[in-house]
């Protein structure tokens, strides 16, 4: 397992209270020690991201307006604050995912986590948006195209629809994006109906869900949409959005997934990429301290397959899917029939 870190990471800061804040890290580097206990970590120290490699999926005017507010404080949309080192940390953070997406491209290690600050999934090419400056996730899988992998595939379970991830994306086969979001919900994006243009149809797959949705509801999500589309699609290399903030604890998000739910979520993902498939996490939302270490650590686990118990005895309580979550499943599923072979 592999490790992105660094100490910018912490030095982007609001004006307190904010849910985005840099005890974030701290309970992702908890996780991450937990980790270290029962399974190999190597540590991969970042560099910034270059403006060619931001310059895949955002504009150079953006980049030049995001120059600009190096060193200040202020507010790049209604809650997306800049201190005097943000701009700093979001490219090094943008550097975080180039280097995780690179090492797992090159054969380095066969799953890694970058762990940055800011979050990325809602920036947009043109614009900050939703405590996220730089899209990551975006520019990771963009580089790791320019590398040769081609066909990337990311996998975005943060309670939020990551609106900049898909629109980058939107036309584009080569990147194949998927979303598991609250909805209604910030910020508004996502509908089933929206699965791609051009040569990009059917390579963007949203499954919306109401809240109150438990880990029963988002693994039967997964075993019917999810799963076999990515089986079909079979991708190069696996990135995921790896947003907590679905967890139960989470004081923004309406979900109820457990620790447990993360986890199998993780090994779901895991039994359906083909050999030598890379797969590595970026660090999105998440917003209760504890929620964040347990599930980060549940899944890192089972990414590590670090855990000592059988996997039967880690699965969550089997539980009914309501029917209102059955049919928003079923309404995804229809909107990707034409697209996709699904049962
Ligand atoms: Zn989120």
């Amino acid at each position: 397992m592999l490790l992105v870190d660094d100490a910018l990471f912490l030095e982007h800061r609001a004006r307190e209270p904010h849910p985005e804040r840099p005890e974030r890290l701290l309970a992702a580097r908890r996780a991450v020690e937990g980790l270290r206990a029962r399974a190999p970590v190597d540590v991969l120290a970042p560099r910034d991201a270059t403006d060619d490699e931001l310059c895949r999926v955002h504009t150079p005017a953006y980049l030049e307006e995001l120059g600009r507010w190096a060193g200040k404080s202020g507010m790049a949309d209604a809650d997306t604050f800049l201190s005097p080192q943000s701009v700093s940390a979001a490219r090094r953070a943008a550097g975080g995912a180039v280097a995780l997406a690179e090492a797992l491209w090159r054969g380095t290690a066969e799953s890694g986590v970058a762990v940055v600050r800011p979050p990325g999934h809602h920036a947009l090419p043109d614009r900050a948006m939703g405590f996220c400056l730089l899209n990551n996730v975006a520019i990771a899988a963009a580089h790791a195209r320019s590398l040769g992998a081609e066909r990337v595939a990311i996998l975005d379970w943060d309670v939020h629809h990551g609106n900049g991830t898909e629109d980058m994306f939107y036309a584009d086969p080569s990147v194949l994006y998927v979303s598991l979001h609250q909805a209604p919900y910030y910020p508004g994006t996502g509908a089933a109906s929206d699965i791609g243009s051009g040569e990009g149809r059917g390579f963007t797959v949203n499954v919306p869900l109401s809240a109150g949705a438990r880990d029963a509801v988002y693994l039967a999500a997964f075993d019917r949409v999810i799963g076999p589309i990515l089986e079909a699609y079979r991708p190069s290399l696996m990135l995921v959005s790896a947003g907590f903030d679905a967890h139960e604890r989470d004081p923004l998000g309406g979900m109820a997934l457990t620790d447990l739910g993360y986890a199998a979520l993780s090994r779901r993902l895991l039994g359906v990429l083909p050999e030598h498939c890379a797969l590595g996490l970026v660090l999105e939302g998440g917003y209760d301290l504890a929620g964040l270490e347990g599930a980060l650590g549940a899944s890192l686990g089972a990414i590590a397959r670090a855990e000592a118990e059988a996997e039967t005895a880690l699965e969550p309580r089997a539980e009914p899917v309501g029917a209102a979550h059955a049919a928003e499943i079923q309404r995804a599923l229809s909107a990707l029939g034409s697209s996709w072979k699904l049962g």
